[in-house]
């Protein structure tokens, strides 16, 4: 191809396409090495501080799911993009009590579910002509103060609670590991993870999701069960 030619591709839109076919064949791959079915792992698009422009790039090329950390910011852009009607949107980031009904409208997924009050609020404000809002209790599994989520020994009582409320249904766990873990305590956060995933999916049917995995470690989140991989940087790029 001329050189002419190649400049009138614009650099943006190939190099999405690039990142989204490599990070495809990277869940592939991990799904591969471990013997899992590829198809039953979903990549969900961490749109935070892009541009609606950019989601909706994506979705032309066929992605559907994106999460959005701030609520105002995924509102706006939900609003700019409603066109795309099964554009499918997670709320991921952490949830004040006064932001959630903007949550409960908006939105088909909550992902940081960690209390019984935001719990009861995003049910009661969930608008009747949606479906329920789909959700995961947010575990912080390693502990860290910085993080929001649960303790992994309250998440029965937890699910509990989310079970018993109509318009919310119970999907499974979200988990952010800590990012500078040794691998031993990183493998060990993973498997206690996949056991509590697995204990929550005996007791309620409708739990088929476990949100664990980014962009830096998503081979080994899929290694340990995970269903859904949230990446950000190595499908937009970097944020600023
Ligand atoms: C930002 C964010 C991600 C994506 O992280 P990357 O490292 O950019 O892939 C995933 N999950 C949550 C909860 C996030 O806040």
């Amino acid at each position: 191809m001329p050189p002419e030619t190649q400049a009138k591709t614009p650099a943006s839109i190939s190099s999405l396409i690039e990142r989204w076919q490599s990070v495809q064949l990277q869940v592939a791959d991990a799904a591969k090495k471990c013997n899992r079915d590829t198809s039953l792992v979903r990549i969900l698009a961490v749109s935070k501080t892009k541009p609606a422009s950019a989601i909706a790039e994506l979705y032309q090329l066929g992605q559907r799911a994106f999460g959005e950390n701030y609520v105002q910011e995924g509102v706006d852009k939900i609003h700019q993009l409603q066109h795309l009607s099964d554009i499918e949107w997670h709320f991921i980031g952490p949830l004040q009590s006064n932001k959630t009904k903007d949550v409960a409208e908006h939105f088909a997924w909550c992902q940081s579910i960690d209390r019984d009050k935001i719990a009861r609020r995003l049910n009661d404000q969930r608008p009747h002509h949606l479906p329920p809002l789909q959700v995961l209790i947010q575990v912080n599994i390693d502990d860290e103060s910085s993080k929001s989520g649960i303790a992994l020994r309250d998440l029965d009582a937890l699910a509990e609670f989310v079970s018993q409320q109509s318009n919310l249904n119970l999907r499974g766990i979200m988990a952010i590991p800590k990012a500078n873990a040794s691998a031993e305590e990183q493998q060990q956060s993973y498997a206690q993870l996949q056991l509590a995933f697995m204990q929550l999916q005996a007791q309620y049917p409708s739990v088929d999701t476990l949100s664990l995995g980014m962009s830096s470690d998503l081979a080994a989140a899929i290694a340990h069960g995970s269903t859904m991989v949230r990446i950000g940087t190595a499908l937009f790029g970097a944020r600023q």
